[in-house]
């Protein structure tokens, strides 16, 4: 018998025939409506897989599903699940790094790059029939080129935003990491360092780590007070890393040069943010990895793993090997 399959995220249509080939699928395209609710509810106690993203998953959640085996995340970042909760009822659960990386350290540079340059603010005054005349020094921006990029979180995506600073920008690059890289150090002419030494000496700081109980508020009042007043943060890492109540203080009060901004404390990030009224902020809706090719590779990868996993093979990324009983 085919095993039960909930699907809470579009799929394409041959990934979506390469999955109904092999499972029952009852999709649930917006499971945090009070109608998708009430639905994955319902789903929940026959499921044997889940796939999907964005979606809060945890004990209350796990306990209505006693068939479940596993949930194929179709992200890199697990922040939404509690993988302790995971391990305590036995469920898999996968998610789809790699295939994102290249996508997703492009959208860091494009937000270094528009914060920079003031893409988004000059365009504006372009459209807004503003361009009176050959700009002058109260719209330029600053160079990015030669300048120290400080990478906090040296993982997938902080390697492919190194090499895009050493061998595009001639940047020297700095990182926070666990531990040192040497392999990191030899490509990118790299240097590891302590957070604050970091944040003290770089131009451009981009935030790559993955959200954790340590990493949360890892960049507070007191390191955005170690920055140079003329530095950039982007974080295209999640929301609460940052503190973004300090973020607007520092950035309203001139203690920064400006932020590119691709996640939020909160998602959608409020209407009446003052991070939407501040020229020097770039915001982007979370598109890290969207992009047409990125995301359906990153479901192809997460269709992999669920089947996998359903088929009673190790899934190629596994989160919690803990949980694996093959
Ligand atoms: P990864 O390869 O696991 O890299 C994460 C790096 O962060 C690791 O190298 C790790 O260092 C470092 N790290 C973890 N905790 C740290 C801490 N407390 N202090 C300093 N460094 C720490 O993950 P990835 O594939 O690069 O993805 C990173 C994160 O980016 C994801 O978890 C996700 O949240 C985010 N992301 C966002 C988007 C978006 O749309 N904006 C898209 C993709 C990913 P060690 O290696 O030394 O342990």
């Amino acid at each position: 018998m085919k095993k039960n399959v909930v699907l809470y995220k579009a799929l394409s249509a041959p990934l979506m025939a390469k999955l109904a080939a092999e499972t029952d699928v009852t999709s649930i395209p917006d499971p945090t409506s009070a109608e998708g609710l009430a639905r994955l509810r319902d789903a929940l106690p026959h499921a044997h897989g889940l796939l999907g993203a964005s979606l809060r998953i945890d004990e209350p959640l796990l306990a209505l599903a006693p068939q479940l085996q596993v949930v194929a995340s179709v992200s890199v970042g697990v922040d939404k699940y509690d993988v302790a909760a995971f391990d305590r009822h036995g469920v898999l659960l996968t998610n789809t790094p790699d295939v994102l990386t290249e996508t997703t350290a492009d959208t860091g540079f494009a937000l270094l790059m528009a914060t920079a340059r003031r893409v988004v603010e000059l365009a504006g005054l372009v459209r807004h029939g503003q361009w009176h005349g050959s700009i002058g020094p109260a719209q330029f921006g600053t160079d990015v080129h030669g300048k120290t990029l400080g990478i906090v979180g040296m993982g997938r995506i902080g390697q492919a935003l190194a090499q895009r600073g050493h061998f595009g920008f001639g940047m020297p690059v700095l990182y926070h990491s666990h531990r040192a890289k040497p392999s990191v150090d030899e490509r990118f002419g790299a240097r590891h360092c302590a957070l604050h030494a970091l944040l003290r000496d770089a131009d451009f700081v981009c935030l790559t780590v993955p959200l954790t109980a340590e990493t949360k508020g890892l960049i507070g009042a007191h390191e955005l007070s170690l920055m140079k007043p003329s530095a950039i943060l982007v974080n295209i890492a999640r929301g609460p890393v940052v503190d973004e109540a300090a973020l607007i203080d520092a950035l309203q009060n001139g203690r920064l040069r400006g932020a590119g901004l691709d996640v939020f404390s909160q998602e959608p990030v409020a209407t009446d943010s003052p991070l939407l009224r501040l020229d020097n902020v770039v915001p982007t809706p979370h598109i890290g990895s969207a992009t047409q090719e990125t995301r359906e590779a990153m479901a192809a990868c997460a269709v992999e793993n669920l089947l996998a996993a359903l088929r009673a093979e190790r899934p190629k990324d596994l989160v919690n090997p803990q949980a694996w009983r093959g």
